[in-house]
């Protein structure tokens, strides 16, 4: 590498909002606005980090003081375009919250917003990370929102909406940017080994989108590190660099898991460990394997993967259940493995889990075994040895109901069994759901408000809105006997999750007036 290498997400920044990926609906609605010369006065860009909110807000302020706009594209080569590409216009401010937070540099900013635009039409200024600034740089800024001189252009642009006052949302035009899909980061990669002529596969870049996890950012960085090598780039050389664990192995666990075998399982853990993979990582990887098998198990087999038939057989060898079960032990894995001391005990006990056969007799691990036995016949059935025929049923099985409904009349079940019970019910009725929320810490319960915390990062909170979460485990706890129950998704560390917390104190002090602090007894 000589000394003029550039980052390749430097080089394959996007200029225009035609060369950006993904994001669709932002692009077109921005476009729009700067052809119809309709531009707020403040915009809040939100989305997790490399979805291309700074881009596109660099691309928004060019174009809307571009001499020659073009389809709402900025040129890119009239006097305003190029001075603002050049870094040395002054009419456009970049400044990023989480190393300004400072009050005094905010004011000093927005005490230039008197003094309109040197040469372009509109001042912009673009604040990165603005749920970062104090207090009292977000009220100084506040005020300016509220009566913003003419040429003024606001673009905020923020990982963690949720952390804003509704005073500031409401005064911005809001865009969301979604992740970016792997077809498309994968696409755009591809465009970016062609034009550098290095040599990759499909399956590597494909591999590398995956691992960006929607960021174009990350993809275009774990790129670099794998085109460093000079050689052709492979999936396998892309598990090298990411520290991740080959296909084989991870396969190799299932296996041993599909036979609840804890000895063989503890064995290819001790190996992959011995080969310095990375716990979470490897947990990472695990569940998506995980994932990939369920898909197969509901959707058949995946013709584009070269290991379509391997992975079928497996996915054959585990009831929906099952999978699901093991899928939220490894989520869980993934995140205790965060505050653990020891990240392969972590692992090690999560592959003990999820090698055992439902156990204990519980209701699930009821109909856990009687699924695994179901299949079983299926099995055999398909194998052609004889069965006594199916019974038709007379519907007797399904007369069981009635009985929870006489348990809640007898006696009025406590918040926290409300929502025992409630997982319970949601675990049967949306698996998926039920591996999400319980991936998160349960928050406890004030007046029917039944809460769950998740860790900042937004991303898990954006997935339970797309699965309809709320309203789901809504209607589990009211099924459950509560039905004025209210049920919050908070994130750790935002204001409302402090409120709570102080809710909660004041709840557990009531609690304990009522009954003293040593009888309080904590239902588990
Ligand atoms: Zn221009």
């Amino acid at each position: 590498m000589d000394k003029t290498y550039q980052a390749l997400y430097r080089v394959w920044r996007p200029k225009t909002f035609s060369e950006m990926v993904g994001q669709e609906a932002v692009r077109k609605t921005l476009r729009s606005q700067v052809k119809a010369g309709r531009i707020a006065h403040a915009y809040l860009f939100c989305g997790s980090r490399g979805t291309g909110k700074t881009s596109a807000a660099k691309i928004m302020a060019r174009a809307i003081n571009c001499l020659d706009p073009r389809d709402g594209d900025p040129c890119g080569e009239c006097e305003s375009c190029r001075t603002i590409l050049a870094d040395q216009s002054l009419d456009v401010y970049e400044m990023d919250a989480a190393s300004n937070s400072r009050v005094e540099e905010i004011r000093d900013l927005l005490e230039k917003v008197d003094y309109p635009p040197q040469f372009g039409r509109y001042k912009v200024y673009i604040i990165d990370e603005v749920h970062m600034l104090s207090n009292s740089a977000f009220n100084a800024l506040l005020k300016t929102l509220e009566e913003p001189p003419e040429y003024m252009v606001f673009i905020l642009a923020t990982t963690e909406p949720q952390k804003l006052l509704p005073t500031i949302l409401s005064r911005c035009q809001r865009f969301d940017f979604g992740r970016i899909g792997e077809d498309e980061i994968a696409g755009r990669l591809r465009e970016a080994v062609d034009r550098a002529g290095a040599e990759a596969d499909d399956e590597a870049l494909t591999y590398i989108a995956r691992a960006a996890e929607g960021g174009m950012r990350d993809a275009f960085s774990i790129l670099d590190m794998c085109m460093g090598t000079g050689e052709r780039i492979t999936e396998a050389s892309v598990r090298t660099s990411l520290g991740s664990a080959d296909r084989e192995s991870l396969m190799e666990l299932a296996g041993h898991i599909a036979a609840s075998d804890a000895a063989g399982a503890l064995k290819s853990v001790d190996r992959v460990m011995r080969e310095g993979w990375d716990v979470q990582v490897f947990l990472k990887d695990l569940t998506a394997l995980f994932r990939q098998l369920a898909a197969i198990a509901l959707c058949g087999k995946d013709s584009a993967d070269k290991d379509a038939e391997r992975m079928a057989a497996l996915a054959e060898r585990f009831t929906t259940r099952r999978l699901m079960r093991v899928m939220e032990i490894m989520m869980k894995a993934e995140g205790d493995t965060r505050w653990a001391s020891s990240a392969r005990s972590v692992l090690e006990i999560a592959v003990l889990s999820a090698c055992e056969k439902a156990a204990g007799g519980d209701l699930n691990a009821l109909v856990e075994r009687l699924a695994e036995l179901e299949k079983e016949v299926e099995t055999l059935r398909r194998e052609g040895v004889a069965l006594p025929a199916r019974d038709a049923g007379d519907g007797k099985a399904q007369a069981a109901p009635a009985a929870p409904k006489q348990e809640a009349r007898r006696r009025p079940l406590t918040e926290n069994e409300v929502w025992k019970k409630a997982m319970k019910l949601l675990q049967e009725k949306a698996p998926m759901v039920f591996g999400l929320v319980n991936a998160e810490v349960y928050g406890g319960c004030v007046g029917h408000e039944y809460r769950i915390r998740l860790l900042p990062g937004g991303a898990e909170k954006k997935i339970m809105e797309e699965n309809n979460t709320v309203e789901i485990v809504n209607n589990c706890l009211w099924e459950a006997g509560d039905p004025e129950a209210r049920f919050e998704i908070l994130v750790e560390g935002s204001r409302e999750n402090t409120e709570w917390e102080k809710q909660l104190e004041k709840n557990e002090k009531t609690l304990a007036d009522l009954v003293g602090r040593d009888k309080l007894i904590v239902v588990d």
